[in-house]
C-alpha cells in the first residue's frame, strides 16, 4: 500500500492512473509508454526589471500525452510553479481532455515568479521572452497553451504576440485570448459555469434541491467567483468564500454582485459588510451541502479532512484533495467529486475557442454554452453510471473512463 500521506502532486496523480489500469487491466507496456511526460522542457527566462536589474526566471513546458490530439493546458505564473507540480497538471490534463472526449492531450506550462509583485511591462518582457523559448514545441496543431494561476487573457495576447512574430499569425496557438483577438464568448465564465452544472446534476441525484443548497467555495479568483455567481443566479445560498488573505461567513447567504463591487474595489474578499471574517481552515470546515475548494493544491489532506462538515467537495482547482484526505473523507461518506470532471468547462470552452479559430467563424454566447452544458453533463453522467454499477469512487470512475480511452487511441496507432 502506497504511503499516501508522503505523496507528491505527480505521484498523487499517478496513483489514480495506476489503479485505473489495474481496474481495466492495462498492458504494461503501454501503461509505461502514457505514465511519463512526452517532453519536458526547462528553459531560462532572463527580465530586465523595472529598477534596471537582470533577474533571471525559470519557466517549463511539459507536454505530458498527445495520442488523443495536439498537448494543452495552461501556463501558470507561480512562486512554487516547479517542475513537480507542473509534471503532475499536465498529466492531468491528457485525463481531463479523455474524460470530457474533446481531441486533445494533455500538457501545462509554468514560470516560478511572483506576478503579483511585478510591474505590466515586466509581465510582458517574461511573457514574450518564455513564449518565444518554448515556441519551436507550441503551435495550432502541436501543443496550445491557455491562462491558469496568475496569467490571465492579457497573458494569452502577448504569448499569440510572440509566437506570431516568428511563425505569423496564427491565432489558434493559444486559447484564452480576449475577444477582440479571436477569444470565445463564454471563456472566461467557462470553468465556473461547468462546476456550477457539475453541482446542479449532483443535487438531483442527492436530491438536494438549489434553492435549499448552500455552499462554500475557497478560492475567488477566476474560477471560485464565477462557480459563486452562477450558483447564486440559480438560487443557492453561497455562505461562505475566500481567497488568499482570508475568508467571508454569512448564514443567511452573500450578496454575491456587492461582494464582486468590494472586491474590483479593494482587491480582496476582506471586510466585506454583512458577513463576519473567517480564517481558509474555518472555511473548509464550515457545514454546508457542497464545499468547492477553488484555489491550490493540497487544500483538503490528512490533516483537516476529519473536520469537513460537507454533505460532497466539489473540486473546482487541480488537485485540491490529496489522496491521504480524499480517503478519510471516503471513510467518513463524503463523496469527493474530482477536477478532471469538475473543471473541465475551461478547457472545454478552450477547445471551442480553437475550433472557432481555425474556421475563422466564431460563436455566439448561446451556442458555446450549450454545447458546454452538453459536455459536461454527459461527462458527469458517464462517471455516475460508472459509479453505481462497480460501486467505486467518481475519481476512480473518472480515471477509468479517460484512461481507456487514452490507452485505447495509443493501441489503434500501433507500438513501436
Ligand atoms: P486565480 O488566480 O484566478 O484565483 C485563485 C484564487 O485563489 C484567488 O482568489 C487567490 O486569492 C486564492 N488563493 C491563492 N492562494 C490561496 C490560499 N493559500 N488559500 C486560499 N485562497 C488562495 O486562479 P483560477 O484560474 O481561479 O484557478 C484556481 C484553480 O482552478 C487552480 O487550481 C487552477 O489550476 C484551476 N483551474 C482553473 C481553470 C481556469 O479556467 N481558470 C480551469 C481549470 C482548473
Amino acid at each position: 500500500m502506497a504511503n499516501l500521506v508522503d505523496m507528491t502532486p505527480f505521484e498523487a496523480v499517478t496513483y489514480y492512473f495506476d489503479q485505473a489500469c489495474d481496474r481495466l487491466v492495462v498492458r504494461d507496456e503501454i501503461r509505461n509508454l502514457i505514465c511519463t511526460p512526452d517532453r519536458e522542457v526547462r528553459v531560462e527566462i532572463p527580465v530586465r526589471m523595472d529598477n534596471g536589474d537582470l533577474e533571471v526566471f525559470i519557466g517549463y513546458r511539459i507536454q505530458h500525452n498527445d495520442s488523443r490530439g495536439p498537448y494543452k493546458g495552461g501556463v501558470r505564473y507561480h512562486p512554487e510553479a516547479d517542475e513537480e507540480e507542473v509534471r503532475a497538471l499536465a498529466a492531468l490534463m491528457t485525463w481531463k481532455t479523455a474524460l470530457v472526449g474533446i481531441p486533445f492531450g494533455g500538457a501545462k506550462g509554468g514560470v516560478q515568479c511572483d506576478p503579483r509583485k511585478m510591474s505590466s511591462r515586466e509581465l510582458q518582457s517574461l511573457t514574450r521572452r518564455f513564449t518565444r523559448s518554448i515556441s519551436q514545441i507550441i503551435g495550432v496543431n502541436q501543443d496550445i497553451p491557455a491562462p491558469d494561476v496568475g496569467t490571465n487573457s492579457q497573458t494569452m495576447a502577448w504569448m499569440m504576440s510572440a509566437y506570431a512574430e516568428e511563425h505569423g499569425y496564427s491565432p489558434g496557438v493559444v486559447t484564452g485570448k480576449p475577444l477582440e483577438l479571436g477569444g470565445s464568448a463564454g471563456r472566461e465564465q467557462a470553468t465556473g459555469r461547468g462546476v456550477s452544472l457539475i453541482i446542479n446534476e449532483a443535487a438531483k441525484d442527492l436530491g438536494i434541491s438549489m434553492d435549499h443548497s448552500k455552499i462554500a467555495i475557497q478560492g475567488f479568483g477566476n474560477v471560485g467567483s464565477w462557480t459563486a455567481q452562477f450558483l447564486s443566479d440559480g438560487g443557492s445560498s453561497v455562505i461562505a468564500v475566500s481567497d488568499v488573505n482570508g475568508g467571508l461567513h454569512n448564514a443567511q447567504g452573500l450578496d454575491l454582485d456587492q461582494l464582486k463591487a468590494h472586491v474590483v474595489r479593494t482587491g480582496s474578499v476582506l471586510d466585506f459588510r454583512d458577513a463576519e471574517a473567517i480564517t481558509n481552515d474555518e472555511l473548509l470546515e464550515i457545514e454546508c451541502d457542497f464545499l468547492v475548494p477553488a484555489a491550490l493544491g493540497g487544500a483538503i489532506n490528512s490533516r483537516n479532512a476529519s473536520k469537513i462538515r460537507a454533505r460532497m467537495v466539489v473540486e473546482g482547482a487541480n488537485n485540491p484533495v490529496t489522496p491521504a484526505g480524499e480517503a478519510i473523507l471516503n471513510d467518513r461518506g463524503v463523496s469527493c467529486l474530482p477536477d478532471l470532471m469538475v473543471n473541465a468547462g475551461g478547457v472545454t470552452v478552450s477547445y471551442f475557442e480553437w475550433v472557432q479559430n481555425i474556421q475563422r467563424f466564431p460563436w455566439d454566447l448561446n451556442r458555446v454554452n450549450g454545447a458546454l452544458e452538453e459536455i459536461m453533463v454527459r461527462a458527469y453522467r458517464e462517471v455516475q453510471a460508472m459509479v453505481e454499477r462497480d460501486n467505486i469512487t467518481y475519481r476512480d470512475a473518472a480515471f477509468s473512463i479517460a484512461v481507456g480511452r487514452v490507452a485505447h487511441a495509443l493501441e489503434l496507432q500501433g507500438l513501436p
